[in-house]
């Protein structure tokens, strides 16, 4: 069966769109693409859509009570859920310092969440 998608390629600011024709779930045309980055994406969004993800989590006596927090790369985008449900269970010790390890291997991707800033004690 033939399908039609339409994406954006978000590899570079240049925002191509791209459509993306695919039979029996294989691509065989990518149309629109100013560049072979374009078909990279095309390939990697139909068949494992990843996302950064950025959350907080709460410090326990932190200057502020919460830090923030994201994936050190893009983690499989049906996981998001997950990652961000685990994030919430979580209370850090204050201080915190900017790219701490506040997961490692978040759902076993093999992908650490990591603080953003440093979060230091009252
Ligand atoms: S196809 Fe190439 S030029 Fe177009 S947005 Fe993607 S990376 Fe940029």
């Amino acid at each position: 069966m033939v399908e039609k998608r339409r994406l954006i390629c978000i590899s570079c600011p240049v925002g191509c769109e791209l459509d993306v024709t695919l039979d029996d779930g294989k691509i065989i045309e990518v149309e629109g693409n100013s560049c072979k980055l374009g078909l990279d994406y095309a390939e990697q969004e139909i068949f494992d859509p990843r996302r950064m993800v950025a959350s907080t989590v709460r410090v326990k006596n932190g200057f502020h009570p919460l830090v923030p927090v994201y994936t050190e790369k893009p983690i499989p985008k049906p996981r998001i859920f997950e990652v961000l449900a685990e994030l919430q269970d979580i209370e850090l010790e204050a201080p915190v310092a900017v790219n701490d390890v506040v997961i490692e291997n978040v759902l076993d991707t093999g992908i650490n969440v990591i603080a953003s800033r440093d979060m230091p004690k009252v």
